[in-house]
């Protein structure tokens, strides 16, 4: 049969499972022989068990009985004992720290009877005797009965009032205490319907229950929800005999962290409140003091806690969180777990505790989090005493400040002519995109941490603030106001993505904690820092099996993404090469060209520019890898706007307009809704546009090869990859490559260069051609995962249009995260995994990266690795991320093979 009981003897720290993570560790404390209360834990096991059947299942009951009076015997009393009773608390407990968990309950044993040998064994302190009676009918009616707290606060509040105006909890004596008791005992009955429990294993058993029942509680439930949490681990109830620390002066309570949490440094760092039970440092009825303060106050249990602290570092070897209690003047240790700590202090902590010889390198690796790197490199906001006018969502790290603007246009006109603009809006849309990324920041009134703001700022790297719904925008009148400040178009405002504070002015920021130490503008703890992140980082390239490329566009993005450690282009898009007013009409002229001489002429246009972009491109990535893909969308969107135009001539017609203007119009607006598609993304885009315009696949070739021919002749060293999209068949590859093989072969004899490294590959970024990538693969040198479009028709869904339902959807757990965001291991990623494995099989040069989006997702990088692609490419800001990720993912998997 299950064992449900553990003593804490009996467990230890990798118990979570079935100890949950309070109960493990207080077992795995009991053993290190530190002073903490005898105790059992009853396991996720029973909870679950529990719900299922709604009853304790078979031998529950009798085995905490036998746990109960072991524990009785430790401590020499008996629970509801009238002479010397034992008391205890119980405690939930799943294996992850979760609120929404039950309560704990104090002082559990408690009765007229008991409260008199407490009274007795407490040197007659009758005051403390019942004011911990109330204190637990109050804790056991409110957590495991459900009786609204306040009818227990506003008894006690009339007690108060009873006593003298002003008085406190403390101010009451025994016969106020004893009257108080009264009424609480009548609240319960009336708000139960029945009489308080008085047998201490009734008490018991109710509360063990109501701990079980909490895991199916709405809090609970909506919390594993938001933090991914699986819902069938169940939690496990601690049954712990109390000490207090409401005995007096040389009483009291507190919590520690065995290094200072914010800025990592190696010093204790806490809260004590004297004289008080745990609860009472969470109510806030009185303020703490530091930690620091209990070493005047009680030098000899300081002593001993900074004691224990080195104990617990050394055996977790790791920083960590402590709640301790001391009752006259004995230290009882009461919890402990590995501490939170900001995005600065993991790296101080893992550095030095590598110095310190406490962990290794690959341990140091793992214990900084590269989801949140980018916030080293993410400049600050110097309040300087200035208070903000609204606080919101801390959406995307960074601060950022600039003229408010209320729609994208306005915020890409802005941008566009020098200005530094802030996007502020009720919500964006993607429709809002080309604005968001034209502004220094983002600020939403509504919307949370998952909204579209939030994921596109968080995605481009924007400061923003969402969800601040202080602010009432006005679009009529351009304004907003927020706590009775009006901010009209134009203002600056200065937000905060660390922390979510909107400032009116343009506060000073501060550069970024990496760029302080690199300057040397920083002091110790920037220094620190940098070391760390310089150390680390060193280290996770060495381990790294993935190599790390960038999206980059244009000469200045390579470059860019060459000095933070980027080994290559892994997506370079040529889309923007036919933007500006020169290449647009050279462009249409393309579209509209009736014979092959008039397309011709506007290819001769568009080549020496484009050969012009890529020989900046080569020449800033010489001796590394550049993918240049081949012009991907559809042709429209290089020609105005259907509707826009629809009602310009309609309008100028109903004028009775005529003239060359209008003609031109007309034939523009005739071509455009030639081209008009329903569904534009599984339109004429990509290789199918290579194939209705073979010309123009040829001249983007052209340019490509004599930029490289180029690049060489001047001594440098273009490694080219050329990508044709969205293909979905061998014979479209085929195809297109016969076609092109030759234009780049001519160039070279006809240059006389010699190139090493000349490939043709294609991107997977539909589901037909990951199952066949074992056919595709014989007509290709390399295969990208453009993850951003097989997750779109993996899934059927289109990312600019699932804004309105991606956040309900992670909620309810319909996909196991944003598949934008994470790749979406069960099916986009399984597809990956075929197309890569098959791919291989049928080419066994064949080389393998992704260029979506998510080769800066850490997790993704992390799949990506295990599917054994050989890069990943993500934005040039991002590569930190993604080389750190890429040495995690292989140190982790070491780590969980040795295991
Ligand atoms: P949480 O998970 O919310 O921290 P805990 O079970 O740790 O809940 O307990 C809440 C408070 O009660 C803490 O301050 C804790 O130290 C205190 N506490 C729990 N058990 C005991 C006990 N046996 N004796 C004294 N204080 C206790
Ligand atoms: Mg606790
Ligand atoms: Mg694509």
């Amino acid at each position: 049969m299950a064992k449900y009981v553990y003593d804490f003897i009996e467990g230890n720290k990798d118990m979570k499972d079935l100890l949950g993570g309070k109960g493990a560790n207080l077992a795995e404390m009991t053993n290190m022989g530190l002073p903490v209360p005898h105790g059992f834990t009853i396991t996720t096991e029973a909870c679950l068990a529990y719900l299922v059947d709604g009853g304790f299942p078979d031998g529950l009951a009798q085995e905490v009985e036998t746990h109960l009076q072991h524990l009785e015997q430790a401590m020499g009393k008996r629970l509801g004992d009238q002479d010397d009773p034992l008391l205890v608390s119980v405690r939930s407990g799943a294996k992850f720290s979760m609120p929404g968990m039950m309560d704990t309950v104090l002082n559990l044993g408690l009765n007229e009877e008991s409260l008199e040998g407490l009274a007795r064994q407490s040197e007659g302190d009758r005051r403390f005797a019942h004011d911990a009676y109330r204190r637990f009918i109050q804790m056991f009616g409110k957590i495991v009965m459900g009786v609204p707290g306040d009818a227990f606060e506003e008894a006690l509040d009339h007690a108060k009032e009873r006593k003298f105006a002003g008085a406190q909890d403390t101010d009451l004596d025994v016969e106020d205490l004893r009257r108080l008791v009264g009424e609480f005992l009548a609240i319960y009955h009336d708000h139960t319907g029945s009489d308080f429990p008085t047998d201490p294993r009734e008490q018991l058993r109710l509360s063990i229950e109501a701990v079980f029942k909490s895991w199916n509680g709405k809090r609970a439930r909506d919390y594993r929800r938001q933090n991914k949490i699986s819902d069938d681990l169940g939690t496990a109830v601690n049954v712990v005999a109390m000490v207090f620390g409401n005995r007096g002066a040389d009483s009291g309570t507190g919590v520690a962290f065995t290094r200072d949490p914010a800025t990592g440094e190696k010093v204790p760092y806490g809260d004590y409140l004297e004289n008080a039970q745990g609860e009472d440092v969470v109510a806030g009825i009185r303020n703490t003091v530091r930690l620091a303060d209990l070493a005047k106050l009680d030098p000899v249990s300081y002593g001993e806690l900074v004691q224990v602290m080195g104990t617990l570092e050394h055996h977790y070897r790791d920083m960590c969180d402590i709640e301790f209690t001391i009752q006259q003047g004995r230290l009882w240790i009461l919890q402990t777990r590995i501490g939170k700590r900001t995005a600065f202090a993991e790296w101080v902590m893992a550095f030095d505790m590598l110095e310190e010889g406490l962990i290794d390198e690959d341990t140091a690796l793992l214990r900084v989090d590269a989801n949140r790197l980018e916030e080293l490199f993410k400049r600050m906001v110097k309040p300087e005493g200035a208070t903000p006018i609204a606080k919101g969502l801390n959406a995307s790290p960074g601060a950022a400040s600039g003229k408010v603007v209320f729609s994208a246009d306005e915020a890409e006109a802005r941008a566009k002519a020098g200005e530094r603009v802030v996007l502020v809006r009720r919500e964006t849309t993607p429709d809002d995109y080309h604005g968001m990324i034209a502004a220094q920041g983002i600020l939403t009134s509504a919307g949370g941490t998952n909204s579209h703001a939030a994921v596109v700022a968080r995605g481009e790297g924007i400061p923003a603030v969402c969800g601040a719904d202080a602010i009432k925008i006005d679009l009529g009148s351009h304004s907003f106001s927020a706590n009775g400040t009006k901010v009209v178009e134009g203002d600056v405002v200065t937000i905060d993505g660390f922390t979510g504070n909107v400032y009116v002015g343009e506060l000073p920021l501060e550069d970024s904690v990496l760029e302080k130490a690199r300057s040397g503008d920083g002091v110790a703890r920037e220094a620190r820092i940098w070391k760390a992140f310089t150390r680390l980082m060193a280290h996770a390239d060495t381990r790294r099996r993935m190599r790390v490329r960038a999206n980059a566009d244009t000469p200045e993005q390579s470059q860019n993404a060459r000095e933070r450690g980027a080994e290559g282009i892994g997506l370079c898009r040529t889309e923007h090469m036919f933007l500006g007013q020169e290449r647009v009409a050279a462009v249409q002229q393309m579209i509209f060209a009736e014979t092959t001489e008039e397309e011709r002429a506007a290819y001769d246009i568009l080549l020496p520019l484009q050969r012009n972009d890529f020989i900046g491109i080569f020449r800033a990535m010489s001796g590394l890898p550049v993918t240049v893909r081949l012009l991907d969308p559809p042709l429209h969107e290089f020609l105005p706007n259907q509707v826009d135009l629809a009602v310009e001539v309609a309008v100028a017609e109903s004028r009775g307009e005529s003239g060359p203007d209008l003609e031109e119009k007309r034939r523009i607006l005739r071509k455009v809704n030639e081209l008009h598609e329903a569904n534009p993304m599984l339109g004429l885009r990509g290789v199918r546009l290579g194939i209705v315009k073979p010309g123009l696949y040829a001249m983007q070739v052209r340019a490509i090869v004599e930029a490289a021919c180029a690049v060489k002749k001047e001594g440098g060293d273009p490694q080219v990859e050329i990508m044709i999209p969205l293909v979905a068949t061998k014979p479209e590859l085929q195809q297109m490559r016969e076609e092109l093989e030759p234009v780049a072969r001519e160039i070279l004899e006809r240059e006389g260069v010699h190139l090493d490294h000349l490939e043709w590959g294609t991107m997977i970024e539909l589901p037909r051609a990951a199952v066949t990538a074992g056919e595709i693969a014989e007509v290709a040198d390399f295969f990208s995962f453009g993850t951003n479009d097989l997750t779109q028709t993996a899934f059927g869904f289109s990312r600019d249009d699932i804004g309105k339902f991606v956040a309900m959807y992670e909620e309810r757990k319909l996909v196991p995260a944003n598949p934008f965001v994470t790749v979406d291991r069960p099916g986009v990623g399984r597809l990956m995994r075929i197309a890569s494995d098959e791919g291989r099989a049928a080419n066994a040069s064949l080389h393998l990266g992704i260029c979506g989006e998510h080769g800066g997702d850490p997790a993704s990088v992390v799949f990506c690795h295990e599917v054994g692609l050989d890069y990943v490419s993500c934005s040039p800001f991002r590569v930190e991320t993604a080389r750190l990720a890429a040495g995690q993912a292989v140190v982790g998997s070491a780590e969980s093979a040795s295991k």
